[in-house]
């Protein structure tokens, strides 16, 4: 009973001291407004900004609104070249696309497809062996007496079976060659010209190849290698029996036979010529982060960084994809939190460490806006306390119908054992139900390595992800501002504002003290 005693009134003790400096951050969280964010967000989120996909006109306009809000609020820019983090990205076009098996063309996602977006692939082979499954193990070899170096190798993927026991393991258990990457990376090994891999799924993927052919993919320049690798094709069943037809074979009938063989098939020479001409023209595209801050009055050394991207998808087919949600909600609230400490610093109660607001662009690229600037840091990482990363706080999900005052919260025990407590602390005055389904390591949906804080946190900067979880209109037309619940995202960045407050005025920086159980990729 004593014990108890004693660890509750520690307990009481420094929860009494965050409370403090927790008070006074109340008088501010009214700034952050249901209305403002609103007003902010119906900009954004319109038409002109054309969905403000990375690199297009759309997403400079919102750049411009940007920087032009953190001027109107007051903010100082965080580098001497102002308010933008200028960064270079090649985006690779499709240009030529031919595929012909005997004279016989094909059409790119309808019947194949380039594994990557290659500068090049130009050939012309008679040299096209049939290697079945392509499996080069000890127990199951398919390329055994031939050497594919220079040759186009044509295999199936998947692995032999017979009635849920596995040639390979001899268990219901599949191999590593039940996986294409593991396949085509040992398939290279043999230096062959060309990896053509047949995917009996390939009618399902058509839709999503098709797609592809319309979105470019960008790459950051200074990533980019001169690409020597060989290269690899998935195709429809359809192309592959074009290739075995004057061998008089088809994948069925092999199929039929491999399937639970014991023993590899001997590699086939085929008697087709194959002529493949695909090229990806590389272009310049640039895009920019936009940052500003409020610098600390005690140490202004140490940062907290707030994220939000202000990129979405774009525009396709005549239809905007206006990204209210994604990540609309949490750029706009990116603006209040600003303008609520600015607020605080006018009357003499500014934060003690310096914050950092970067509107992050190239998130729906892969991460893109974010990998930049930790690669090229304008203030250094080591003097980065956390990263507050909000993206999608706007909507409720269908598993929060019924009880729509919640938040997910993920990430936030990872790396310091502190800054769990002073969210949880912070959400006293907040209010909202924590959820941390997503915080599980093991949850299939990984949304810990799909936003910008990965970035920070692979660099070992504690960081939380606020979300509200994926909807039916997530990366849809529908991600509308009508679709905005505005006093919960007002709440939500109230959280958010208040962590933050914590993070910035506490006595001692927050300590980096655990090993992360969601490991860096
Ligand atoms: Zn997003």
């Amino acid at each position: 009973m004593r014990k108890y005693n004693l660890l509750l009134a520690l307990l009481l003790i420094s929860q009494a001291l965050l409370a403090q400096s927790l008070n006074d951050a109340k008088k501010f969280i009214n700034f952050i407004d249901a209305n403002d964010l609103n007003k902010h967000l119906s900009i954004l989120a319109s038409d002109e900004y054309e969905g403000r996909e990375t690199g297009k006109a759309g997403q400079k306009l919102a750049a411009d609104y940007l920087r032009n809000q953190f001027l109107d609020i007051g903010l100082p820019n965080l580098s001497a070249d102002g308010y933008f983090q200028n960064y270079n990205l090649i985006e690779k076009v499709l240009g030529k696309r031919l595929l012909e098996v005997n004279q016989t063309a094909f059409e790119i996602a309808e019947d194949f497809f380039p594994v990557k977006d290659q500068d090049l692939i130009d050939i012309l082979s008679n040299e096209v062996y049939f290697v079945g499954y392509g499996i080069n193990d000890a127990k199951y070899n398919s390329f055994a007496g031939i050497d594919v170096k220079g040759k186009v190798v044509l295999a199936l993927a998947g692995e032999p079976e017979k009635e849920g026991t596995y040639v390979i393991t001899g268990t219901s258990e599949k191999s590593l060659w039940s996986n294409n990457n593991k396949k085509i990376s040992e398939i290279k090994k043999l230096n062959p010209a060309l990896i053509i891999l047949i995917d009996p799924n390939y009618q399902k993927a058509v839709k999503f190849y098709k797609h592809r052919l319309e979105s470019s993919g960008l790459k950051l320049a200074y990533k980019q290698k001169k690409d020597t690798d060989v290269p690899v094709i998935t195709a429809s069943e359809k192309l592959a029996n074009a290739l075995l037809a004057p061998n008089k074979k088809s994948v069925d009938k092999i199929l039929n036979k491999l399937k639970s063989a014991k023993v590899a098939q001997k590699a086939l020479k085929l008697k087709s010529t194959l002529k493949v001409n695909i090229e990806f023209i590389s272009q310049d595209v640039s895009s920019e982060n936009v940052l500003a801050f409020v610098p600390g009055s005690e140490k202004p050394e140490e940062y907290i960084f707030i994220t939000a991207h202000y990129d979405h998808i774009g525009a396709s087919n005549g239809e905007v994809y206006n990204g209210a949600d994604d990540d609309g909600s949490g750029t706009v609230a990116l603006l209040e939190i600003a303008q609520a400490f600015m607020e605080a610093r006018k009357v003499g109660k500014g934060p003690k460490r310096s914050i950092v607001f970067m509107a992050v662009s190239g998130e729906e690229k892969g991460l893109l806006g974010s990998e930049y600037y930790t690669d090229h840091p304008i203030v250094p990482l080591d003097q980065t306390v956390a990263n507050l990363n909000i993206d999608m706080i706007g909507r409720i999900d269908d598993a929060h119908k019924d009880d729509t005052n919640y938040v997910y919260v993920i990430g936030a025990d990872k790396l310091s054992s502190e800054l769990h407590i002073i969210n949880e602390k912070a959400n006293e005055i907040a209010n909202l139900k924590l959820d941390y389904k997503y915080n599980d390591p093991k949850d299939p949906n990984m949304f810990y390595y799909r936003s910008d804080h990965y970035n920070f946190a692979k660099n070992n900067i504690p960081i939380i992800f606020y979300f509200n979880g994926v909807h039916e209109d997530y990366h849809k037309e529908g991600d509308e501002v009508s679709k905005i619940h505005f006093p919960m995202l007002a709440k939500r960045t109230q959280l958010v504002f208040l962590t933050a407050w914590e993070l910035a005025n506490r006595e001692n920086r927050i300590v980096v003290d655990k090993a992360n159980d969601f490991p860096t990729k």
